[in-house]
Order: C-alpha cells, then sequence, then structure tokens
C-alpha cells in the first residue's frame, strides 16, 4: 500500500469521499489520489517522496510553478505582519489598481475569497441592474458550484434548465438557460424567446473546464452585440483565463469587452481569491453604494493579495506569454504525433498554454462532441503517466497547465512519456 492510500484510508473516515473537493479523489481515472508533500517549480512530490512533472498545477492558479520565490516571500512577509484585519489594507488597492490595468474593463471591483463566490456575486449584481432574473450559460462551462448554475440543459436549446446536482431547488435550475457553446443560432433561439427577462450570458471566452475549447471566429463578437441589443448584461468568467491566455486575459486577446469580468486562481498567487468587476455604473450598485449585499470576513485577506501582487508583478515583468504558447504547442504536437504513432484517435487542442488531450475522433467544439471522448481511454493515459512520473488533471474534461517553471528536459520527458501511455490507452 502507498503512503498515499494509507493517507486516504484515514482521511475518508474524517473528510467527505476523502477529500476536500470532488475531482481530488481519482473517481474519473481509476485508483487512489496521490497525496502532495510538497512542491517546487513545475514538480510536485508525494507522500512517498516520488516526484512527478505536474501539469495540474493546483488546476491552474500556479503560473509560475510551485513555491516561486518572490510568491512565496510576499506571502511570509505578510503573514509575520498579521494575517487578517477586517479592516481595509493599501495593498488591496494596489492589486485592484494593477488588475485594472491589465482588464480596463474592470472599472470598478471586488475582492473575493473564491472564484466561486465571484460568479455569484457577479450574477446577483447582474439581476439587480437589469431588474430581469434568467440567466444564459453554455454546456460544459463550469462557473464555480454557485446553486442556479449546477444544471443540466433542458431538451432542446430553449427550455430552462434543471438540477444537475442534488440540493438545488427547481425553481433556480429554471432561472438558467443552458445552451450549446459555439452555437450562435441557439444564442439568437433564447434571445428571441426570453430576450426581455435575461439578465446576463456568462461564457468562459475560451473554455477550460469541457477540456480545452476554443470560440469559433465570431462567437464571442457576437454574444457581445445579441447581449447589448437586449439590454442583457455579457459576463466573461475569466477565474481560469484571466492573466493566463495574456496579461489582458481573453477579452484583451480578442478585443471584446464585456460588462462584467470574474477572476480567480492565478490572481491569489496561489492563495484562495476571487474578484469581480466591470463597468462602473454596474458595480456602483454593490454595498456600501448601492443596494447588493455581498460581504466577506476574508475578502482580500491580506495573505492571499500579496502574494497575488507578487505573482501579477512577477508576470508584467517577464513577460512569459509568448514563450508559454510556443512550448504548449509544442508539447500539443508531441501528443498528437505519439497518439498517431499509437493508433489512438486523439486530438490535442491547445490555447496560450492550456491544452487537453481528447481521445475524440471529432474536432471538440461544443460539450456534445467533447462527449463523445473515450473517458476510460484517458483514464488508462494518466495512470500510465502517473506511474512514469508526470501528473496531468485527473479527469478526461479539464485542462492541463504549462508554468513558467517547466524546464525543456520535463517537456522533453513528458514527450517521451507520451508514446507508452498511447500505447496504455490503446
Ligand atoms: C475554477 C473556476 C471557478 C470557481 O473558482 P473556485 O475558486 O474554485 O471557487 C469559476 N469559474 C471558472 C471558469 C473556473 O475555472
Amino acid at each position: 500500500m502507498t503512503a498515499s492510500s494509507k493517507r486516504f484510508e484515514r482521511a475518508k473516515k474524517v473528510l467527505a469521499g476523502g477529500v476536500n473537493s470532488p475531482v481530488r479523489a481519482f473517481k474519473a481515472v481509476g485508483g487512489d489520489p496521490v497525496f502532495a508533500r510538497s512542491g517546487k517549480g513545475a514538480v510536485v512530490t508525494d507522500a512517498d517522496g516520488k516526484a512527478y512533472v505536474d501539469y495540474c498545477h493546483s488546476w491552474g492558479p500556479l503560473i509560475l510553478g510551485h513555491a516561486h520565490p518572490e510568491v512565496v516571500a510576499a506571502a511570509v512577509k505578510a503573514a509575520r505582519t498579521g494575517s487578517s484585519f477586517g479592516m481595509p489594507t493599501e495593498r488591496e488597492t494596489e492589486l485592484a489598481e494593477l488588475i485594472r490595468s491589465a482588464v480596463p474593463s474592470m472599472e470598478l471591483l471586488r475582492l473575493t475569497s473564491s472564484g466561486t463566490e465571484a460568479v455569484m456575486s457577479a450574477l446577483r449584481v447582474a439581476r439587480a441592474f437589469t431588474k430581469r432574473d434568467l440567466v444564459v450559460k453554455f454546456a460544459g462551462c463550469y462557473h464555480g458550484h454557485v446553486d442556479s448554475l449546477l444544471v443540466a440543459a433542458g431538451s432542446g436549446a430553449t427550455t430552462l434548465g434543471r438540477p444537475d446536482s442534488a440540493g438545488v431547488p427547481e425553481a433556480w435550475a429554471r432561472t438558467t438557460i443552458t445552451i450549446p457553446f459555439n452555437d450562435p443560432t441557439a444564442v439568437a433561439d433564447a434571445f428571441s424567446k426570453w430576450g426581455d427577462q435575461i439578465a446576463a450570458v456568462i461564457v468562459e471566452p475560451i473554455v477550460g473546464n469541457m477540456g480545452v475549447v476554443e470560440p469559433e471566429t465570431g462567437f464571442l463578437a457576437d454574444l457581445r452585440q445579441i447581449a447589448s441589443k437586449h439590454g442583457a448584461l455579457l459576463i466573461f468568467d475569466e477565474v481560469i483565463t484571466g492573466f493566463r491566455v495574456g496579461w489582458g486575459g481573453a477579452q484583451g486577446l480578442f478585443g471584446i469587452q464585456p460588462d462584467l469580468t470574474t477572476l480567480g486562481k492565478i490572481v491569489g498567487g496561489g492563495f484562495p481569491i476571487g474578484a469581480y468587476g466591470g463597468r462602473r455604473d454596474v458595480m456602483e450598485l454593490v454595498a456600501p453604494l448601492g443596494p447588493v449585499y455581498q460581504a466577506g470576513t476574508l475578502s482580500g485577506n491580506p495573505v492571499a493579495v500579496a502574494a497575488g501582487l507578487a505573482a501579477l508583478r512577477a508576470l508584467k515583468r517577464d513577460k512569459p506569454y509568448a514563450a508559454l504558447a510556443k512550448r504548449t504547442k509544442r508539447l500539443a504536437e508531441a501528443a498528437r504525433a505519439a497518439a498517431a504513432k499509437a493508433g489512438v484517435p486523439a486530438i490535442v487542442p491547445h490555447a496560450a498554454s492550456m491544452f487537453t488531450v481528447f481521445f475524440a475522433g471529432i474536432p471538440v467544439r461544443d460539450y456534445a462532441a467533447a462527449r463523445t471522448a473515450d473517458a476510460a481511454a484517458y483514464g488508462r493515459f494518466f495512470n500510465a503517466l502517473l506511474k512514469a512520473g508526470v501528473y496531468f488533471p485527473p479527469a478526461q474534461y479539464e485542462a492541463a497547465f504549462l508554468s513558467t517553471a517547466h524546464t525543456d528536459r520535463q517537456l522533453e520527458r513528458t514527450a517521451a512519456a507520451f508514446g507508452p501511455a498511447f500505447e496504455a490507452a490503446r
């Protein structure tokens, strides 16, 4: 029995499922989860002392790798001088200023403790501003465990949703319209049916949460146009893509200005954080300026803010995005070549420093296509990589991430491990 398995047995007695977030339990890939002992750069070491080249990177926050010296120093220094006050601190303003300088559509913003909280709050303010209740989301996009967004698509493009999690009231699910990503006709249908009741359209502008799926040309521009035409707000959920696909996020890449944006992950440098913000006239509805209540004992936490500032300052200074994209492309190409050699149908979309190995035979432009992937084959691929000392995200429908810490040698080692892993998957 591995040290991780022993720890898992113990954890299951006291933590629900042995974990604090379900995907960590390895249900999607089989076997017991690997317990982390430490991380440094692109390497995570497990409870047995085995080292892995990490492509999960805490699900996206660690674009600078584990335990980046500047981030660690900033966090330690902040903790030494008081970890929380429940009073404003100057660094919160500095972080907000830096975020706004990168993402100018966030004229006024708020820091929260998680991405889920940021999304939940953005929806609340959008509903208050428009005085409408319905929200359009896209199948396969994930926006945190917000009750009203844990919905399955209704039957047909323009029916209201039903709960996709136990414990979500039907009535709340019915405030959400779920339609296919990259389907402008479905968007138009939804607006023709519910246009005067839709408060907001929320979208991951580059999807990470059904695996990596890029928007087709014009799709986001269409969303911008139709939302404006009907008086609905456009919300870009950039919890993954913010400071990941470029300094200005996906909105900077595509030159599209949403009304509201949600951030998280990278913005906290590996500590718990979220942020939402956007148009000044919308955000002025948030208490104490306006009637939308939103608060948090640890919101804008000094340690998270210090770590986030250090991370963003390093990204601003080092401009790693072009190099990251190039390296990711190279690794994706290596995966494609290895799959072809093994005779395994796989497609490997990549965007900036995100990529996914889909065990699918068709291009993945929406969730229905993603669902054609052979998740069991992914599980075999994942476990073969794990054995070889490469840690991929433990589920098919997720993005793998490169960080600035990956070395050429580590990438080469990973590419070499792809061959046997695709053989194992076959
Ligand atoms: C991770 C994620 C969230 C939720 O953030 P948490 O910090 O896990 O609550 C929301 N939206 C997207 C796009 C995410 O990837």
